[in-house]
């Protein structure tokens, strides 16, 4: 799905994605590629694409549906998805397209057994809550867990894994380490009662953060995009050297005078204390732009920042360009990334929004996409 009735550029820099995964790759031996939710925004089948081409060989997404797509897609590496197989259906769609899904009840386990064999057992990630309380089991399944499984032929358990709650915060350094903790009780009893398996936990911060839970396999995601998890933090120098692959921008419709005293937009939210000069600029709420960035977000015109000033609308939205010269009719706004010494950094865009990096991606790559 694309939102196909407006005039942004969304610019996806594919060799930003690579230079990413390869730095996270010096980090660590082994990181998947989390590419679910369409890469992030930025874009399934390229994205990853660009990943096998740096060294992935197993790649995360979402659902089942889009685990199908990438393979279709040409991706002949090992395919995770995240959210598991929900019906028989999916579970046969597993085992004919080699996808691994997370399973995290026993009834999941049952239908992904019924649907494979003996001979050729589906390999399954077990996923195990440790402090996320979202999806999983817990420790105390373990036993039940042990028992259940001589009774399923049909699955192998080829991964176990769990997932941080504030691995990019450095202060609630303590959860983190309990988590941790009761991973590995967990992975240890599993071993201890003959499983073989790969064990993982660390998302991007806890790869950058904390490379003692690196283990077998490594789930970044967002760093991979080039925004820091630890961005504002104490450690945020562990995220240095990412490159943010997302640029996105939009014409400049008009450039008019705003006089001292006059308003601008819905609301009349803004009034002009000096004489101004404004760029109307053609992205809006309906370009998943949020309204909540009136009077607070800004842009980049000819390398400076324009603050947005009154409203968004629907389809558009105006910064004031009064100290920027040669603002045209015609230039590029930039709401993220853009060239020059001073991109709109995703960290910068996400604060003025009151989100993360995460949503912002996810949402501003609903529009067209270009790759280079
Ligand atoms: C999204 C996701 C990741 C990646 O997390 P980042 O913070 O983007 O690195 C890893 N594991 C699971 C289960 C996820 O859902």
């Amino acid at each position: 799905m694309s939102i196909s009735y407006n005039n942004i550029t969304v610019r996806i820099h594919l060799d930003r994605i690579r230079a990413n995964y390869e730095l996270l790759s010096r980090k660590a031996s082994a990181p998947i590629g989390v590419i679910k939710s369409d890469a992030y925004g930025h874009g399934l089948v390229p994205v990853a694409k660009t990943l096998a081409a740096a060294g992935a060989c197993t790649l995360a997404v979402g659902t089942v549906g889009e685990a199908l797509k990438l393979r279709k897609g040409g991706f002949d590496g090992r395919i995770i998805a995240l959210l598991g197989a929900l019906s028989s259906e999916e579970a046969c769609s597993c085992r004919i397209g080699h996808i691994v899904p997370f399973v995290f009840s026993l009834q999941h386990l049952r239908m992904l057994s019924d649907a494979g064999s003996a001979d050729a057992p589906l390999p399954v990630a077990l996923k195990f809550d440790t402090g996320m309380a979202r999806l999983g089991f817990c420790e105390e399944d373990i036993p039940g867990l042990l028992q259940a499984l001589p009774g399923l032929p049909g699955i192998r358990v080829a991964i176990v894994a769990s997932h941080f709650a504030v691995s990019d915060e450095p202060e609630k350094e303590d959860f983190t380490r309990e988590q941790h903790e009761t991973f590995l009780r967990i992975t240890g009893a599993l071993r201890s009662a003959g499983l073989t398996f790969e064990a993982t936990i660390a998302n991007s911060a806890a790869m950058l953060a904390y490379p003692e839970t690196h283990h077998e396999l490594q789930r970044p995601g967002i760093a991979i995009y080039g925004a820091n998890p630890l961005h504002g933090t104490p450690n945020e120098h562990m995220g240095s050297g990412l490159s943010p692959a997302m640029d996105v921008g939009t014409p400049i419709l008009q450039v008019h005078a705003l006089p001292k005293g006059r308003s601008i937009s819905y609301g009349r939210t803004f009034v002009a204390p000096r004489d101004m000069r404004v760029a109307i600029t053609s992205v809006g709420y309906a370009d998943a732009f949020s309204r909540g960035l009136s009077n607070r977000g800004v842009m980049m015109v000819n390398g400076q920042r324009a603050p947005i000033v009154g409203r968004v609308c629907m389809q558009m939205t105006a910064v004031d360009v009064t100290d920027i010269p040669h603002v045209s009719s015609g230039d590029t706004a930039w709401i993220l990334g853009g060239p020059g010494e001073c991109p709109v950094t995703p960290e910068e865009l996400a604060a003025a929004w009151g989100t993360i990096t995460y949503e912002a991606f996810c949402l501003l790559g609903l529009n067209p996409k270009t790759f280079e």
